[in-house]
């Protein structure tokens, strides 16, 4: 179950939106979709993945954008900086997944595998052997390189 000594922190680049999750992360990804590299401005974004119950914001909260049906993108409207992605963990419930590198220490979750591989950018590639998988590792998908 959850660890709850366990709280990772952070927040916004101004500082007005400030969050904690709280216990054991679900996942931690690169994810190379073009949806977050849109949000992000990123050519790849790390995440970590708690169910929604796990985190809380604090002083403000963030903003949503809905970026497609069911998919919220969670950022701060003083600031800009993009926070989180959210929508439907399937038998998880409701996930917040958290741009690592908006963490207090971004160094403290690495990335396990690389989702939406199919969709990355030809010239960006990272020395690792962790596994690739074409969209989700979650749907069955078995990974490809
Ligand atoms: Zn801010
Ligand atoms: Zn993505």
């Amino acid at each position: 179950m959850d660890d709850t000594s366990k709280t990772a922190a952070g927040g916004c680049m101004c500082g007005a939106v400030r969050y904690e999750a709280v216990g054991d992360p679900l996942s931690t990804i690169y994810c190379h979709c073009t949806s977050c590299r849109k949000h992000t401005g990123a050519p790849v974004v790390a995440l970590v993945g708690f169910k929604q119950a796990q985190v809380t914001f604090t002083p403000a909260d963030r903003k949503i954008y809905q970026s497609s049906p069911g998919v919220g993108r969670g950022f701060c409207d003083q600031c800009g900086t993009p926070l989180t992605w959210e929508g439907d963990g399937g038998e998880h419930g409701p996930l917040i997944e958290i741009l690592i590198n908006t963490l207090d220490d971004p160094e403290a979750f690495i990335p396990q595998c690389h989702i939406h591989h199919a969709e990355k950018m030809s010239w960006f590639e990272t020395d690792d052997t962790l596994p690739r998988y074409r969209v989700w590792h979650d749907d069955g998908d078995e990974p490809y390189l």
